[in-house]
């Protein structure tokens, strides 16, 4: 069994993650809270409450579960933020310097990608690999706060970047179009909840970087045209047309998404198509990507909710997939990669 840790950013998160039957045990605490008023995630504060719920998840994994059966003990190296992810790995070097079991160092964003796997492995343990090699390659979307990229799996399991975002995350493009709203944090949620009611065509807000031939993203431009709309409008009118304008703000977001996923569809046959990363959690994506991967006549696999945010259950899970010694970092020399990429230098 792997007991995994989590603490790349502002979720504090530990797992046990039971090969033969799945997803033993998930203990996560979510700072939102504490960093609502600020408006986005604060480093330090983030640390010290790494600092202090790391024992408090532990304790409680512990006695619901016990230790007795771990045999490896998985970490967030990176990336990430480098305060949050070193009070990660000295917890996991520790717990398994107390356990006698090694530690391997997981990359986040490989995590990200292997998580819509984690609910087929659940339905059928003993049948998982020879039903993983059928979904590869893969074509993935990993959209959250911090990252937007389009990668590929390969037969190998490797991780093989397709594309990034030149500036923005979605997500981030999402949290600072609430922002300017005046919404709440983080702005994701809030504006898809808005715009359940508004007119998606309501605003023509810029899709950004069209071209067929370039693959990356980015979301400046479309945070910009929200801001310009808005000066033009009074703030009675803003509140009468918030669901107009999160319907339309959400609906380009998941365009520009929707539109370089299908490029690289076309580009290549593959097996399956997934989803995963905070923004994964929204409908209308979830929607919108199941109707691309129909017609492209592939199986599509999308995160769980509670493993498209950060968890440490798909730490767990990323670990036991490399199980055969791809792209683990292991041992106690293990240091934090903040800036790794995330075929951890195999893409
Ligand atoms: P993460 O970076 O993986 O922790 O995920 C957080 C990001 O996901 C933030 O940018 C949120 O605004 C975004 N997010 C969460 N839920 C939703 C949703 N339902 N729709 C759109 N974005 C969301
Ligand atoms: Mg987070």
């Amino acid at each position: 069994m792997i007991l995994a840790l989590e603490s790349s950013c502002d979720e504090t998160a530990v797992a046990i993650f039971n090969p033969a039957v799945g997803m033993v045990g998930e203990w996560i605490h979510s700072q939102i809270a504490l960093h609502e008023k600020h408006g986005g995630v604060v480093p330090d504060l983030a640390t010290r409450e790494h600092l202090r719920k790391f024992p408090v998840l532990l304790a409680q994994a512990r006695d619901e579960f016990g230790f007795a059966g771990i045999t490896r003990v998985a970490v967030t190296q990176g990336p990430g933020l480098a305060a949050c992810l070193a009070i990660g790995v000295a917890s996991a070097k520790a717990l398994a310097t107390a356990l006698k079991v090694p530690v391997v160092g997981i990359n986040h964003l490989r995590a990200h990608a292997f998580s819509p796997f984690i609910s087929l492995h659940a339905e059928s343990p003993e049948d998982f690999d020879a039903a993983l090699e059928k979904l590869l390659p893969h074509l993935a979307l990993i959209v959250s706060g911090g990252n937007t990229l389009l990668i590929e799996i390969d037969r190998n399991r490797r991780i093989r970047v397709i594309s990034t975002t030149r500036d923005d995350a979605a997500g981030e493009a999402l949290d600072k179009g609430a922002k300017l709203l005046g919404l709440g944090y983080p702005g994701g949620p809030f504006v898809e909840r808005l715009a359940r009611t508004g007119n998606a065509e309501a605003y023509d807000f810029p899709r950004g970087m069209g071209r067929r031939d370039n693959l990356d993203f980015s979301f400046s431009g479309l945070k910009t045209s929200l801001r310009y709309q808005l000066e033009k409008m009074s703030e009675a009118e803003v509140a009468a047309k918030l669901p107009d304008l999160c319907a339309s703000y959400q609906q380009a977001v998941i365009d520009a998404l929707m539109r370089k996923l299908k490029f690289a569809a076309e580009q290549q046959d593959y097996a399956s198509m997934g989803l995963s990363g905070g923004v994964a959690n929204n409908g209308l994506l979830r929607t919108s990507i199941t109707r691309l991967a129909n017609q492209q006549r592939i199986p599509v696999l999308l995160a769980a909710p509670r493993h498209t945010g950060d968890n440490a259950g798909m730490i767990a899970f990323a670990a036991w997939i490399d199980r055969t010694g791809v792209d683990v970092t292991s041992g106690m020399g293990l240091e934090i990669n903040p800036d790794a990429t995330p075929g951890n230098g195999t893409d």
